[in-house]
């Protein structure tokens, strides 16, 4: 009989570990990695790339959004509920697994590496929340966990698993060698709600109930000025404005025949908040002479001053 595991993948070495561990017992492997506006699933598809095995991505944006709204077990340092995140990936990777007649799931976690997620209560924690039962396996740190019932049906053979625990990466790096990995994924980190700079613009967008998928990706972008009931937006540079059109969350503003900054209005705009961005707007041109900015979306606006210093003379005329 084939075993068929699905293992939730971030793209970081120990999930490729775990991976490699199963597929040593002959276990056929799939690997998942699930993206939102606040991670993505590209380290995971490289990644399974090294191992050569079937490699999917799964949309969590809804699920994220939701538990940022309200997660059961709280916040870590930043914005990130981790614990109700990892459960509900569990439960949705279970889903799809059994669903397909997959036998178990898996991860890479490791117990003790981030204090707070992967403690054993925080482990424990997140099997029970995510309803999957004795049928996540986390191989790198089995040894020093309960059996599952993966291992105790003898679907995996619990002897050649490990007991790594800790932040010590020396382990992980040495078996990675002894399996012949030569290129060592960077780890995979890379979540934006565990930044403290990310995680206060979200928090400004969730207060003002102006946080949906878009605009949170918006926010990864440009200066960012808290105008009450809104927010304002304003590229640093080409990046910036590149990476603000790519993510319309609002009301579009830019200078008018002139290359600069491009800026963007979240929240209903008005009078005043579309004044207040067209000021941030000429302010940070830097370009001499008359400066004329328009915005999209809100009939013909345009906004105008004679210099940057002048700025603080605009008047916006609505429609
Ligand atoms: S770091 Fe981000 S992706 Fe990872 S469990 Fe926490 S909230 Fe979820």
């Amino acid at each position: 009989m084939t075993v068929r595991a699905m293992g939730a993948f971030s793209g970081g070495l120990d999930g490729l570990l775990s991976a490699r561990l199963l597929m040593d017992q002959g276990i056929t492997v799939h690997l998942a990695t699930f993206h939102s506006p606040f991670f993505s699933a590209e380290q995971g598809r490289k990644g399974a790339a090294l191992l050569g095995v079937p490699w999917r991505s799964i949309d969590f944006t809804g699920e994220i959004m939701a538990l940022l709204a309200a997660p059961p077990s709280g916040f870590g340092r930043g914005m990130n509920p981790c614990i109700d995140c990892h459960a509900a990936m569990f439960r949705i990777l279970w889903e799809t697994a059994r669903g397909e007649g997959f036998d178990f799931i898996f991860s890479g976690e490791v117990l003790g590496q981030r204090p707070m997620s992967q403690n054993r209560g925080s482990l424990n924690r997140v099997r029970n929340l995510s309803g999957t039962g004795g049928i996540l396996l986390r191989p790198l740190s089995a040894l020093l966990l309960e059996p599952t019932k993966v291992e105790s049906q003898g679907l995996v053979d619990r002897t050649r698993l490990l007991g790594l625990s800790g932040r010590n990466r020396k382990p992980q790096i040495e078996l990675a060698g002894k399996m012949g990995f030569t290129n060592i994924p960077t780890p995979a980190g890379g979540c934006l709600l565990t930044d403290p700079g990310y995680s206060k613009r979200l928090r400004t967008l969730m207060d003002r109930g102006l946080c949906t998928p878009d605009s949170a990706r918006a926010i990864r972008a440009g200066r960012m000025f808290d105008l009450g009931d809104s927010v304002a937006l304003v590229g640093r540079s080409e990046q910036d404005n590149r990476k603000l059109e790519e993510h319309p969350a609002g009301v579009m503003m830019r200078l008018d025949g002139a290359a600069g900054p491009l800026g963007m209005l979240i929240g209903k705009p008005r009078r005043d908040n579309l004044t207040a961005l067209a000021r941030l707007m000429v302010l940070y041109a830097r370009v001499p002479g008359t400066i004329r900015v328009v915005a999209e979306g809100v009939g013909p606006f345009t906004a105008a001053a004679e210099s940057p210093e002048k700025a603080e003379s605009i008047a916006v005329r609505l429609p």
